[in-house]
């Protein structure tokens, strides 16, 4: 059915170029001097400096990942929905997601963004705590220079939550479109997943009425629609197109 291996595919894509801004991060910031605080406003400045020019690199990035993984769940429904007539397969075909791929693009641009804007931040709240604090300055100086280590983790992050996503939605839409109520929620049944997500395999949940996906901080959402989250939703379609 919905093969998650396909989503894997563009996440690892994804986290790729995402990687690429976080070693650029790892550059810019290595090219100060760390030991001496004077360079850290400069780092700060250089920083946000960087996220300024990133918008066309986003938007080309971003636009190409989610149209495939668009036209991924787009030949996973024709490939399940391959005996079934052509009035069907083009109803697939035919389904609006525009408004859900601008909504995605425009999120993709402001976390690109985000990368480099939150590693500013990150040197600017470090060099703050060595004035006001006075944090030792050795320790600061060594947080510092991890900065694109941690942007590194950042980026694997948005690539595995946003591709996850994104699939999830396209895939949404296009039940939705097929008079689909909601869906069973699968795992990926392996080790790593959360208990939370082992309770829900299996069980069906509407659409418009998400499960609570994380028990503690008690939020609501579909499968691979909250953060590292591997699982997928198997769309119920009504009885019509039972075969899917
Ligand atoms: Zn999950």
């Amino acid at each position: 059915m919905w093969d998650p291996k396909t989503v894997r595919k563009a996440e690892r894509r994804y986290a790729q170029q995402l990687r690429k801004i976080a070693r650029y991060i790892d550059t810019i910031v290595k090219s100060f001097d760390v030991n001496d605080p004077r360079s850290y406003p400069l780092i700060v400045s250089a920083l946000n400096e960087y996220a300024g020019t990133l918008h066309h690199w986003a938007q080309n990035t971003a636009g190409r990942i989610m149209t495939d993984v668009a036209l991924r769940d787009q030949k996973t429904w024709l490939i399940h929905a391959k005996d079934l007539s052509r009035g069907v397969r083009d109803q697939i075909r035919n389904t609006d997601i525009g408004a859900i791929y601008q909504k995605l693009m425009d999120d993709q641009v402001t976390l690109i963004k985000s990368l480099p804007l939150d590693a500013a931040q990150r040197v600017h709240d470090l060099a703050t705590r060595t004035t006001i604090d006075g944090g030792r300055a050795s320790e600061v100086a060594g947080l510092i220079l991890a900065t694109g280590h941690v942007t590194k983790s950042r980026a694997n992050l948005i690539a595995r939550t946003e591709i996850s996503r994104a699939q999830s939605n396209f895939t949404e839409a296009r039940a939705k479109n097929l008079g689909s109520q909601g869906y069973i929620w699968r795992t990926s049944e392996d080790p790593d997943v959360r208990s939370d997500h082992k309770e829900l395999n299996g069980t069906f949940h509407k659409w418009d009425n998400p499960p609570i996906a994380d028990q503690r901080a008690g939020v609501r959402a579909h499968p691979g629609c909250i953060y590292n989250c591997r699982c997928y939703a198997e769309p119920v379609v009504p009885d019509d197109y039972e075969s899917l």
